[in-house]
């Protein structure tokens, strides 16, 4: 019953959370970073600051996410249980612990007595059961190789439409049960890419698509219809089928593109086949929120939770998920590329590929593949014309 997946990727997680104190170091470049990128932003025009505006929608939303805890119930074939499930640990523990970045049974499972006694603010003895209880409901050990062949093969590929830039990926394109990352300059092609995933979704298996529908998460309203129908025409489709088959939520803040992700798992769990979600952009809002000096950490732990939430959706569904991300200049890089992306080391861990889009010579764009656990940071070449991303202008 219980997922006793132990793969790399969750490793790279649970380190990454017991580094919380990691975000004290990206503090400094993050927030010199964040004065240049706001100049950058009211050169382009887009500061739109529609982050604090729609409040009353953001009050709805954060009092859903509560009720939206209890849409787990509903999974019955694949619980996961929770630090809740633990015994000794009441709803004040479960809240320290997510002070302290650690949000499930995996968190605590690799801690010591001590440490989870300190951090739940509970006695050592009892933080020993707990962690016992943990590492029991984990199952933590291995699995077959034939078991872990099985789960492999749901995983499902779907094309970005060029050969070059799947290649990068690792051949097929962009996998279910991780989170693709795109990171990039205003006008680098992070949303382009996206609306051309969420019409390869659609596509049959042997043309590179998963048969299945798109969820498209839209924080920066720059989702257009008609892009979309173009891509679809140009690929021979049914501009208007393809559409259909896009659901499109615009989020208004940071609250209610969390409560998106809810909303998602139910309508899986209703029958829509989905496989594919789209969140363009992921950081956007919270950057927008939390811009004061001192509330880095408050953001970096939000979308810490946020993004383990992802891609616990992702495994949990089968879904592929490919989120946008933008850049900021990086003061400390004297060569190069001087940008960085938003959210530091907690986005980078998240994410299971993370690529940087840059525009090339003659209208190409550049892909550069960043710390994959398992593919070569390599680079490649593509295009954008009216079918999206291609291999050739
Ligand atoms: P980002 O999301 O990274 O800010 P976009 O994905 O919106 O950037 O990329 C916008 C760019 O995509 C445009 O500047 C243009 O170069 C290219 N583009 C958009 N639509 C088309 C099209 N129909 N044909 C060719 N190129 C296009
Ligand atoms: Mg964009």
């Amino acid at each position: 019953m219980v997922e006793k997946k132990v793969d790399k990727r969750k490793v790279k997680e649970v380190k990454s959370k017991a580094k919380t104190k990691k975000v004290k170091e990206d503090k400094e470049v993050v927030e010199t970073g964040d004065e240049d990128v706001k100049e950058e932003e009211v050169i382009e025009g887009r500061d739109e600051g529609d982050g604090g505006d729609e409040g009353d929608e953001g009050v709805e939303g954060a009092e859903s996410v509560e009720e939206g805890d209890g849409a787990e119930e509903g999974a019955e074939e694949d619980v996961v249980m929770q630090l809740s499930d633990l015994p000794g640990v009441g709803p004040a523990a479960v809240e320290k612990l997510e002070a302290a970045g650690i949000f499930d049974l995996m968190g605590v499972a690799v801690m010591s007595p001590k440490g989870l006694g300190d951090a739940a603010g509970m006695g050592e003895s009892a933080a020993r059961k707990a962690i016992q209880a943990a590492r029991q409901m984990m199952d933590l050990g291995f699995q077959d190789g034939l078991e872990f062949a099985e789960k492999r093969k749901e995983i499902f590929n779907i094309t970005t439409g060029s050969k070059e830039l799947d290649g990068l990926l690792g051949g097929k394109g962009i996998e279910t049960k991780a989170i693709t990352e795109a990171f990039g300059a205003y006008g680098s092609g992070k949303t382009q890419l996206g609306l051309s995933l969420a019409v390869n979704t659609q596509l049959p298996l042997e043309q590179g698509g998963a048969e299945g529908k798109a969820v498209y998460i839209d924080t920066e309203g720059t989702f257009r219809p008609d892009r979309v129908k173009e891509i679809a025409e140009g690929k021979g489709l049914n501009a208007d089928g393809v559409l259909k088959n896009i659901l499109v939520a615009r989020a208004f803040n940071s609250d209610h593109q969390i409560l998106l992700i809810d909303k998602v798992g139910e309508l899986v769990k209703n029958g829509e086949p989905i496989r594919m979600v789209i969140i363009d952009s992921l950081t956007a809002h919270f950057r927008a929120e939390f811009s004061g000096r001192g509330q880095l950490a408050d953001r970096q732990q939000k979308l810490n939770r946020y993004l383990h939430n992802l891609m616990k959706m992702g495994e949990q569904f089968n879904l592929a998920i490919y989120v946008t991300n933008q850049v900021m200049a990086n003061p400390a890089m004297m060569f190069g590329d001087p940008t960085t992306a938003i959210g530091g080391n907690i986005v980078g861990h998240a994410s299971t590929y993370r690529m940087y889009i840059r525009r090339g010579k003659k209208g190409s764009r550049v892909a550069k593949l960043i710390d994959s656990p398992n593919l070569p940071d390599n680079e490649c070449l593509f295009f954008i014309t009216e079918k999206g991303v291609v291999d050739e202008e």
